[in-house]
């Protein structure tokens, strides 16, 4: 059955004619139709749309052309990335009725590598949060458990590679939207260099911060989706100009000579004891296929959830500042402009992103400034220096990617605090802007997934996948 193919070989039959692109989407619409009910990782399925695509594919093989890449490979996509035609709602009410325009590049980079987009995935509502569970629609339920959550906040796009409902899909990560979610579903959630993936069409949350990355089930599949979309854009005045690395030849290498640092000051206080137990056993298997693992620090690290929940705030404070009921989407009318935007406003967005507005408009305000915005992106700065001298003696770092498997639903919602502390370990690695990978290693004490995380240098792609390539062979 083409579900239990990965991408690159459901792409490589549909490319050699060997079966149809449309009768392979037909089995993960299928799978989709059975189980979204209860794990509602779909906002919306776009189903007539895929099966458009996917006949003008079988078209294109039949008339001897080569449809791309990712021919015929259904890909879910994070409801903030925006899709001509389609609803782009951010799982928020603000934007209700806001159809795009026009194509994220990412979209269209995926329509011309010959994928199909089958949907757009639940998340927290403008990326904000973990768990998935601060949707406007309701939360998204982790494949593996459905009384827990999938994390967050590309949640919808984790739940979906893990169900099964699509091989790949796309989030964004910002503090660890797209790595914290492959770990508690199990799949594999990467976040480039900053800079690396264009994002033009991606509505923005923090945009020092924000990457979009793939989502697999396996590291080559994740290499493949990276190298589809990566790579500069006009459209993107963020986006680097260096080519991308072909990091699906590199992957079996191995890591033979790799210096591999473990990052103390991620394996501490907060880390559940099974869960670090899994990232030791990652650094052992390294060991053993020839790397020389040390311990590694990186001390101002520590202080990343703190650096990151003043300038995401300030950033997002100012980005979500468009939504005023007279661009886009909703408008709740009132006697005059003033009245309107609040009534808008205060109807449209939900606590959670009602707090980080409120932090954030706090941050930046006169007098605030210097202490709270302007401390942190000195802390920013320290991050990035120690992990410049961490690279300085490492090829890559190891930490866990999430403090703990997936929780129940419910356990974290009163608690912010508690929600936060989530990204305790990928939060530096957006401050640095270097990219971070998460490969499913195993599971915890109570049968979860637990994800391991390969941190490496801005740039240093290749050498990333190489180790989770290596990991992902070694997990027993
Ligand atoms: N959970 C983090 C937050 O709430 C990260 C979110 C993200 O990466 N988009 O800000």
């Amino acid at each position: 059955m083409s579900s239990y193919l990965s991408a690159r070989e459901l792409a490589a039959g549909v490319r050699a004619g060997e079966w149809s692109a449309a009768s392979s989407l037909e089995e993960y619409l299928g799978a989709i139709d059975e189980s979204d009910g209860e794990v509602h990782a779909f906002n919306v399925v776009t189903a007539d749309d895929a099966r458009a695509t996917a006949a003008a594919i079988d078209e294109a093989v039949a008339a001897g052309r080569d449809p791309g890449p990712l021919a015929g490979v259904p890909v879910a996509l994070k409801d903030n990335l925006c899709t001509h035609g389609v609803a782009t709602t951010c799982s928020s009410l603000i934007l209700e009725g806001w159809v795009p325009p026009y194509d994220a590049t990412v979209v269209s980079r995926l329509r011309e590598a010959g994928a199909l987009i089958v949907g757009k995935t639940n998340l927290d509502e403008f990326a904000m949060a973990g768990s998935t569970e601060n949707s406007a629609f309701g939360p998204t339920r982790n494949p593996h458990d459905t009384t827990r959550v999938p994390g967050g906040s590309s949640g919808g796009s984790a739940a979906s590679v893990a169900a099964g409902f699509t091989p790949l899909a796309l989030g964004s990560d910002t503090g660890g939207s797209i790595r914290q979610p492959a770990a508690l579903c199990g799949v594999v959630g990467m976040k480039p260099t900053y800079g690396r993936v264009s994002r033009y069409g991606l509505v923005a949350f923090a945009s020092s911060l924000d990457q979009i990355g793939p989502f697999a089930r396996t590291v080559d599949d994740a290499a493949l989706l990276f190298e589809v979309i990566a790579g500069r854009d006009p459209l993107d005045a963020t986006s680097i100009p260096e080519p991308v690395p072909a990091v699906s030849e590199q992957l079996d290498r191995g890591v033979e000579g790799l210096r591999v640092g473990v990052v103390g000051e991620l394996m501490g206080e907060g880390i559940a004891p099974d869960v670090a137990a899994r990232v030791h056993e990652a650094s052992e298997a390294l060991r053993a296929a020839g790397a020389k693992v040390e311990d590694a620090s990186v001390p101002a690290s520590i202080f990343g959830l703190s650096a990151y929940y003043l300038i995401a705030p300030a950033e997002a404070s100012s980005n979500l500042a468009r939504f005023d009921g007279v661009r886009y989407g909703l408008r709740v009318d009132a006697p005059n402009t003033n009245d309107m935007m609040v009534a808008t406003r205060t109807q449209g967005f939900g606590a959670e992103v009602k707090r980080r507005i409120m932090l954030g408009t706090y941050a930046l305000s006169a007098g605030y400034y210097d202490a709270y915005y302007g401390k942190a992106q000195k802390v920013r700065t320290l991050i990035i220096r120690d992990f410049a001298a961490a690279y300085d003696r490492f090829d890559v770092l190891l930490s866990p990617t999430s403090p703990t498997t997936a929780f129940p639903l419910g356990d974290k919602t009163a608690d912010p605090m508690a929600m936060y502390m989530n990204d305790v370990c990928t939060i530096p690695s957006n401050l640095s802007g270097d990219p971070a990978i998460s490969v499913p290693y195993g599971t915890g004490d109570d049968g979860l997934p637990v994800g391991v995380q390969v941190l490496a240098p801005a740039l240093g792609e290749e050498v990333m996948f190489r180790v989770a390539a290596t990991l992902e062979a070694s997990v027993s």
